[in-house]
């Protein structure tokens, strides 16, 4: 007889292994968190030689709440006795294999996880939540749902799919052995930008290379001092606290906070297409920004793309052999979670409604929790998806989850006054006022 947990995580990503780390600190839990994979890998498809983190070391798996932990980034570095060469180093942004092999590190120590445990289906038998793998079952008094997002793929693209075209996620192992000359890159975020500095790295003789976006122009991340203030926990506060419809809103305006190209990348492009145009024979190159692909077809081994052009309003062919489709991340409720469907609240985007301490809005007893992770970028912001906040949100689960505030949460004072009751100046709420 297995006895039943406390908590059950399902997924191992960062996030879940961020509250894995946290509630390590805790005595006399009983959690497990269940990954299909054989062991932690942080998103292999993408590790193409020199890619780099878009966020500070600092933002680890625990030190924002718990800088104490024995799960810090720093706490690696001196464990792997590089503190010094670390610091040396000087890097303007960590590489992301360092920090795959920190988290991979924590993944190895931490007694809680459980690795080739595929959850196939959870339920809920009135008490406690049923997850089955393979022939076992377990119970368990709270979820923590960490499965991450799924690949965006466009319906034009489907047709093409394995043979002539894969997602940014499979990179790292198609590039290497992508037959033909002509590739084109289709996405101007991070993914697009790093697999396009790639092939510009060491181009096939003849080779043809195409990237194209959506975005008006290839646009740098915005990684300014009070945009960055939406990745603090003041921040997240007040954005929950907003209308659903208005928060979705401010969603879409702040694409650029999240999801841009890191300015090391873009310059390192522009830098290698200048060396490749003037010094050498090199590739034919095509930038192609402020494109929609709006159909795809396929004739033999050709690929053709029909794309209106928004700068001019035309509308454009491009035939090639090979497309690589950076086209980002969606959230979708994971197929182990179908038994408990109907129970769960949706807003208008289809993402479960989330409390402030990231549990799902349920049908269920309320001392029963199902805590969303990185599924709440419309009602936490759009730090959500990212490793910004993680152990700030892992800490606030963990309180949620014990019931008292074993982390301090609480949000720092704060810079910018996003609403009338910030406080601290002149400014008042004249709520009779209000527009
Ligand atoms: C290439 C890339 C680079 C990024 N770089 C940065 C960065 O520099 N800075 C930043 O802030 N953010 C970055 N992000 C965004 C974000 O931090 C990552 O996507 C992060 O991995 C999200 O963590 P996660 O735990 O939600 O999901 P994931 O890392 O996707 O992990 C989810 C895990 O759940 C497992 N799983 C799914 N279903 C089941 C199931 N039924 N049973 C068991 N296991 C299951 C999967 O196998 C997977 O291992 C990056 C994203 C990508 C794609």
């Amino acid at each position: 007889m297995t006895t039943t947990l406390d908590l059950a995580g399902i997924g191992i990503g960062p996030f879940n292994l961020s509250l894995a780390a946290q509630l390590d600190s805790i005595d006399g839990l009983h959690v497990r968190f269940f990954e299909r994979n054989a062991r932690f890998d942080w998103h292999p498809g993408m590790m193409l030689p020199g890619v780099e983190l878009q966020t500070s070391f600092l933002k680890d798996l625990v030190t924002a709440t718990n800088p104490t932990s024995p799960w810090s980034f720093i706490a690696y570095l001196v464990a792997h006795r590089r503190f010094y060469e670390f610091l040396n180093a000087d890097f303007e942004a960590v590489p992301r294999q360092e920090f795959a092999r920190y988290l991979a590190w924590v993944a190895e120590r931490l007694s809680t996880l459980r690795f080739n445990c595929a959850v196939r289906e959870v339920g809920f038998n009135g008490e406690l939540f049923t997850l089955a793998f393979g022939h076992e079952t377990r119970t368990a008094r709270n979820l923590s749902i960490g499965v991450g997002l799924v690949p965006q793929i466009p319906d034009w693209a489907r047709l093409i799919l394995g043979s002539k075209g894969f997602h940014s996620s499979e990179a790292a192992h198609r590039l290497g052995d992508m037959e033909g000359r002509r590739i084109a890159v289709i996405g101007g975020g991070q993914s697009g930008a790093e697999i396009m500095l790639h092939l510009l790295s060491a181009p096939r003789a003849g080779a043809e290379i195409t990237w194209l976006s959506r975005r008006p122009n290839f646009q740098p991340l915005d990684d300014s001092p009070f945009v960055n203030e939406f990745f603090t926990p003041h921040y997240v506060e007040r954005f929950h606290r907003l209308a659903e419809q208005r928060r979705a809103a401010t969603v879409m305006r702040q694409k650029l906070a999240g999801d841009g190209i890191s300015l090391s990348t873009l310059r390192a492009i522009y830098r290698r297409i200048y060396e490749l145009k003037h010094f050498s024979a090199g590739p034919e190159i095509g930038l192609l920004p402020h494109r929609e692909v709006l159909e795809l077809t396929q004739d033999r081994d050709e690929v053709r793309l029909v794309m209106r052009n928004g700068f001019d309003g035309g509308i454009e062919m491009l035939s090639a052999d090979m497309i690589v489709l950076a086209t980002g991340y969606r959230y979708e409720i994971p197929e182990c979670l179908a038994p408990l469907r109907e129970k769960l609240a949706l807003d208008d985007n289809g993402h479960v409604r989330l409390a402030s301490d990231f549990s799902a809005k349920w049908d269920g007893p309320a001392n029963r929790h199902i805590f969303v992770l990185n599924g709440g970028r419309f009602s936490h912001g759009i730090a959500e998806p990212q490793l910004s906040l993680m152990a700030w949100r892992s800490a606030v689960i963990a309180n949620a989850l014990v019931g008292r505030p074993h982390f301090d949460t609480e949000p720092a004072s704060q810079l910018v006054q996003w609403t009338g009751d910030d406080g601290r100046s002149r400014l008042r709420n004249a709520a009779g006022l209000r527009a």
